[in-house]
């Protein structure tokens, strides 16, 4: 496989052409940013770790007949994917309450959802993410109505498969951000990534709310030992996949 030019340089990947119009090599980065790129640095190994948690559950995923993007990882820090054309939202799924749906409900955090929710978020740096209604989202052309239900179908889907995975890790899948695409069929696949940047994970036996962290809110709330906390989630995963084997 050549690699040709990048196509694109995102806050955590680096997009390549390929000699296959229908093939890019998403190169994984260590950098890292928060709150809407104010907040900047470096996660060391992170690029690896992520393609590596990304790619064993891209795997599993379609093992379970969700289709995604994932070709192979011809290296650790690399991935070849379908080229696709991302809808520009962030799908959203919350088991548990944290983040922007605390801080903008005042619902704890911690609280348990009866039911998971799914949430569409505008992907638009200049506009800051803003949370959408379906109604705006229809209003925007965002999606079809029929695209908005497949996607709703699959985040449930895949909340169902990762919930269970994450759970044999002795990891609390409290919520996780996912984005979709058509490729050159306009088949809809499930893209990005699937990791510690885009899950809150929250260690099962440990109580203490800092210190159960394993996820990108280490690194967004200053918490230390961010790259163990990654390690370990790539260390917790590999078993789980190992003794699926
Ligand atoms: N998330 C993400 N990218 C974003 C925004 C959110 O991967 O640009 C993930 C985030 O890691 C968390 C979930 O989506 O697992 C829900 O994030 P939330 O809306 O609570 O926003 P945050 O607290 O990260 O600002």
């Amino acid at each position: 496989m050549s690699v040709n030019s990048k196509l694109y340089e995102g806050k955590a990947k680096i997009l390549y052409a390929t000699d296959d119009p229908e093939v890019l090599l998403a190169d994984f980065k260590d950098d890292a940013t928060a709150f809407n790129a104010q907040k900047r640095g470096s996660i060391i190994g992170k690029g690896k770790i992520n393609c590596s948690i990304s790619s064993q559950l891209f795997q599993q995923l379609e093992l379970r007949g969700i289709k995604t993007h994932f070709i192979d990882s011809p290296a650790p820090h690399q991935m070849r994917v379908r080229a696709v054309k991302i809808f520009p939202l962030e799908v959203v799924v919350r088991n548990i309450a944290a983040g922007s749906l605390s801080q903008q409900t005042k619902l704890p955090v911690g609280t348990l959802l009866k039911q998971p929710l799914v949430e569409f978020y505008y992907k638009n740096d200049e506009l800051g993410d803003p949370l959408l209604t379906r109604d705006r989202l229809l209003l925007l052309e965002l999606a079809t109505p029929e695209q908005v239900d497949t996607i709703t179908n699959l985040a449930l889907q895949v909340n169902q498969f990762l919930q269970d995975f994450w759970q044999q890790c002795g990891i609390t899948l409290v919520d996780f951000k996912l984005e979709f695409g058509l490729d050159s069929q306009q088949q809809l696949l499930l893209a990005d990534e699937i990791s510690p940047d885009t899950c809150r994970l929250w260690n099962t036996a440990e109580a203490d709310p800092n210190l159960r962290v394993m996820d990108k809110d280490r690194f967004r709330r200053d918490l230390g030992n961010v790259e163990d906390a990654y390690q370990e989630v790539l260390q917790r995963v590999l078993q789980a996949v190992a003794s699926k084997n």
